[in-house]
Order: C-alpha cells, then sequence, then structure tokens
C-alpha cells in the first residue's frame, strides 16, 4: 500500500510553531502517513521545531520547493544557477535533519510562467546541479523527485515524456518522476499511458483536480489515473495537494494564480481526499484482479 500525505497548504499558509504544530496534528489525526513540507526559503526553515513536532505526532514527511527567477539552475546565468544549487544543497540538508525521504517539486527551474522556451544550455546547467544535488541527497538516502508541472508553471518539462529524458541525462539511482495529475490534465494526452511509460521512473506522486478544490469535483479521470498506478506496481508516496484563496502563502499562492475559494474547511477537504484516495486505491487494485473473458 502506498503512504498517503497531504500538502501543508491545506491547513496553513506559514510555519509559525502554531501554524506548524496545526498542520502536522491535524494531518496525523486523519491517519495519513506524512505531510509534504514546501521548503521555499530552506535557509530559514526551523528545523528542531518541525522535528518535535513530527515526532510527537508520530508524523512521516517530505518536502517540496519551486524555484525563483534568482536561484534558476535552468538560467544561462551562472550567478543564478550557483545560488539554485546552494539553496537545492540547503533543502536536502534539511530534508536530511527532518528525517524526511523525499525532496521534490519544481527544482529544475523558477516556478513561473516563461516567455521564451528552455535553451539547451540552460538544461545543461539543470543536469549538472540536479546530479551534484542527487549525489548529496543519495548520501543521507534521500530520493529527489523532478516534478513535471504545465507550460504556465515552468519552460523545463512539461510532459512525462520529457521528464524521464531529463532523468535518463541526469542518470542517478535516487532521481525519479514526479507526477501530478493536475497539470497531466492540462498537458497529456492520455494520463494513463503516461503514467505507464514512466513505469519504474515513477517516484513520487501528486493527486490534484482539474481546478486544484475537491477530488472528484473536475475533470481528471481518477479511475484511469488510479488503474494504471496499479498497472505498474506504483508503491511510492501519494500526497494530496489542494490550495484555495481560504488558505494563503504570500509567495507560492500567487505564483500558482490561487485566486478562487475553492474550500474553507481544510478538515472537511483533506478527510474527503484522504477516503477519495483510499477508494480509489482498492477499486484499482480490484479491478487488476477481475479475471479476463
Ligand atoms: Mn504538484
Amino acid at each position: 500500500m502506498n503512504r498517503l500525505g497531504v500538502h501543508a497548504l491545506v491547513w496553513v499558509g506559514g510555519w509559525s510553531e502554531a501554524e506548524c504544530d496545526r498542520a502536522v496534528t491535524s494531518t496525523a489525526a486523519l491517519g495519513y502517513d506524512f505531510i509534504e513540507i514546501p521548503l521555499l526559503d530552506p535557509y530559514g526553515f526551523p528545523v528542531e521545531m518541525t522535528c518535535r513536532r513530527l515526532e510527537r505526532a508520530g508524523l512521516g514527511a517530505t518536502a517540496s520547493l519551486g524555484l525563483s527567477p534568482e536561484t534558476d539552475i535552468s538560467s544561462e546565468d551562472p550567478a543564478a544557477v550557483a545560488r539554485g544549487e546552494d539553496l537545492l544543497n540547503t533543502a536536502v540538508n534539511v530534508v536530511r535533519d527532518l528525517g524526511a525521504t523525499h525532496l521534490c517539486g519544481v527544482i529544475h527551474s523558477a516556478l513561473m510562467k516563461y516567455m521564451q522556451p528552455r535553451t539547451e544550455r540552460g538544461m545543461a546547467n539543470v543536469v549538472a546541479v540536479l546530479r551534484r544535488v542527487a549525489e548529496r541527497a543519495a548520501a543521507a538516502g534521500i530520493t529527489v523527485g523532478v516534478e513535471v508541472v504545465n507550460r504556465y508553471e515552468t519552460n523545463v518539462v512539461n510532459t512525462a515524456a520529457e521528464v524521464v529524458s531529463l532523468i535518463e541525462r541526469i542518470d542517478r539511482p535516487n532521481v525519479y518522476a514526479h507526477l501530478d495529475t493536475y497539470h497531466m490534465n492540462i498537458e497529456e494526452g492520455f494520463v494513463g499511458l503516461a503514467i505507464e511509460r514512466t513505469g519504474e521512473r515513477l517516484g513520487y506522486f501528486h493527486v490534484g483536480e482539474s481546478h486544484r478544490g475537491y477530488l472528484g469535483t473536475g475533470t481528471v479521470d481518477f479511475t484511469a489515473v488510479f488503474r494504471s498506478l496499479a498497472r505498474i506496481g506504483y508503491a511510492g508516496p501519494i500526497a494530496f495537494e489542494s490550495f484555495s484563496s481560504a488558505v494563503v502563502d504570500p509567495k507560492l499562492s500567487n505564483m500558482l494564480g490561487v485566486w478562487r475559494n475553492l474550500w474553507t474547511d481544510s478538515h472537511d477537504l483533506a478527510r474527503h481526499a484522504k477516503a477519495f484516495m483510499e477508494a480509489q486505491l482498492l477499486a484499482a487494485r480490484r479491478a487488476m484482479a477481475v479475471p479476463p473473458g
């Protein structure tokens, strides 16, 4: 069975001690296995405080982030690439000190709408930096997930096929594809096939609806998604990701275009998502077991 998690922005927009406590306690109370913590500023992240709260709740953690134009490793500007590598190295240290298992997200570029295509020099920088970051992560037992996001949030990897090709270039055993149903619903022609072609390269999975609200109330074909996850025997973490103007991180929410109030009750949303994902996982496994003919 996959470990199930929830993104911290379902609960809180910041990470003060009170916010950390609320997010961790609420996640654990619903029976999730882990919380995904956004590490937009790994330099100032309160590691010890967070560790205490995770331990007290018996909750696991993963971490994700998006780079900015100042730390864009897909840039041709060596200074930005160096700042990005330093930020990612710092993030690896935080993930290690938290006892977390995965560092994932938009670790390959700035999380933003680019106004020009990626360049080969920029991609060479991505490959070189992520290779070194992966080696540092491997030494700490951390898995690295390269997230595929839609065209309005990166120009580096918009499809599963593109991330598989990037991972092959990086060529380190702890680097995996991180797919997200919200983004796949925009960019892939055949979501199930994209998952199946990623196959054993898949290492982290975001479950999000087409409008990023309640699961099952948008246009993502979750039956197809979970059947394809079952077909490739995906056993890695699955994290529910949802955003509403009801809970706002001043940096991340604006970059993601979270303008609408899609929900107000975090607890009801997260409880529903866990039941939804468990039902889909079970149904997909049962469907696999139905004898043909
Ligand atoms: Mn995502």
